[in-house]
């Protein structure tokens, strides 16, 4: 371990999409920027997102896209710095990409492209990274400056910004320091669980649905709360795909969720023209041009898909309208911190500046991306929210 004391007017701990941004912008107005990581690399989850091609923002943000105990936090920071503000940065390296469904912009090659464009802005500015480095301890002194004692040394800065994340994916080199460092200088933090996660089954429907992993269908899936439009996925463990997750962020244990699986049609008028027109067509000749022939098995059962539609009473057609447009279920869980995006929770807002992300109550401490209070939907939200308070608290350190 080393005893060397290194000075620098800015020290951020955690070299990923929030710390990078904030570095950036540190740098380029002349201060002089480290950032450490306890990782051997920067950027991890950078380069896992987005199925390997980042969906680093979204057409369309907006502050009803994010979760928080305080809802207008976070307006301040996304109309500073915008998906616009960051597309531009994205042309200019000149790093393709393409949108996909509801605004999602990704990388047409490599999620590795964004990481090393805040690499290569990195060194633009000057900023040096020190990865490999274990935090140890972190005091303040009464001139106001932080000292952070760490297995490369002994940091001294006046402006401290704590961009280390949630607890998401902890093989990811996921902890909870920044939760700790807010707590050490008094900060509430809201409870923390795991977002945009797939839901485990109960044991009747997990050996139910066992046989539908890989089936995927574009659905609504909703709450007493909010609505996804957006497809579901079967896995062997349980539920997944987008809609899935979205609505996760939004699940408390022991809800039921409710699945649409044909949000554009009507079962009853279809089913009732077609036996008009059709009588001795059978039920799975119908259905299966909208539903996968898997599901329809599972979930009306062998004997009913085979039944010719003049057989089916008003009343039966009703009742499986209803299992398809309106099915319930109760998920066991969440996969939990292993395999979530995000981590809900986190440090109270209302005790940072909106415009700076400084902490109220300790001057030159910020607190940035993920381990803030504020959470994003699925589809490029999070990094936006990580660009924009990494640039607003850039702007002030
Ligand atoms: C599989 C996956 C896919 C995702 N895909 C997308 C996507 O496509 N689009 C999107 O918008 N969001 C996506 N997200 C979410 C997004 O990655 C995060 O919201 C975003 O990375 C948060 O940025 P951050 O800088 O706050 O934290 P992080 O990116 O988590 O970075 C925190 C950094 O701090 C370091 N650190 C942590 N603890 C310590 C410590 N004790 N000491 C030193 N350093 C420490 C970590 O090593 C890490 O480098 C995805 C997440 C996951 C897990």
């Amino acid at each position: 371990m080393s005893n060397k004391t290194i000075k620098t007017d800015v020290l951020i701990i955690g070299a990923s999409a929030s710390g990078l941004m904030c570095a950036i912008q540190a740098g380029m107005r002349g201060r002089n920027v480290t950032v450490l990581d306890h990782a051997n690399r920067a950027g991890k989850k950078i380069l896992m997102s987005g199925g390997g091609r980042c969906n680093f923002t979204n057409m369309d943000i907006d502050a009803a896209n994010f979760i928080s105990h305080n809802k207008h936090f976070c307006k301040s920071a996304l109309s500073r710095y915008t998906q616009w503000d960051f597309i531009a940065m994205v042309n200019a390296h000149r790093i393709p990409y393409h949108e996909r469904d509801l605004g999602k912009l990704f990388c047409d090659d490599s999620a590795k492209d964004i990481l090393n464009m805040l690499l290569q802005e990195c060194k633009k500015a000057k900023v040096k990274i020190q990865l490999n480095c274990d935090i140890k301890d972190i005091e303040k002194h009464a001139d106001g400056m932080y000292d952070i004692n760490t297995s490369s040394g002994n940091f001294h800065s006046r402006s401290l910004v704590i961009a280390s994340g949630g607890l998401s994916i902890p093989k990811m080199c996921a902890s909870p320091l920044g939760y700790k460092v807010a707590e050490q200088f008094g900060h509430h933090i809201w409870p923390t669980s795991p977002g945009l996660v797939p839901f485990t089954l109960q044991p009747h429907d997990k050996e139910k649905l066992e046989v539908l992993s890989g089936v995927s269908v574009d659905c609504m899936v909703s709450n007493r709360r909010i609505q996804f439009k957006e497809s579901i996925l079967f896995t062997h463990r349980g539920l997944s795909g987008p809609a899935i997750l979205q609505i996760s962020s939004y699940w408390k244990p022991g809800e039921t969720i409710t699945i649409n699986l044909l949000p554009d049609l009507s079962v009853i008028d279809l089913l009732t023209a077609k036996r008009e027109k059709q009588p001795q067509l059978k039920l799975k000749t119908v259905l299966v041009d909208v539903l996968p022939r898997r599901l329809l098995a599972v979930l009306l059962g062998t004997e009913t898909i085979e039944q010719p539609l003049q057989n089916l009473s008003r009343e039966r057609i009703c009742a499986i309208a209803e299992i398809l447009h309106n099915w319930q279920i109760k998920p066991n869980a969440t996969e939990g911190y292993r395999t979530a995006e995000v981590t809900l929770g986190g440090v109270d807002c209302d005790e940072l500046s909106s415009k700076t992300m400084e902490s109220r109550l300790t001057s030159g401490l910020y607190f940035i991306g993920e381990v803030v209070d504020v959470t994003g939907w699925l589809g490029g939200y999070n990094f936006q929210w990580a660009w924009s308070s990494g640039w607003c608290a850039g702007q002030a350190v």
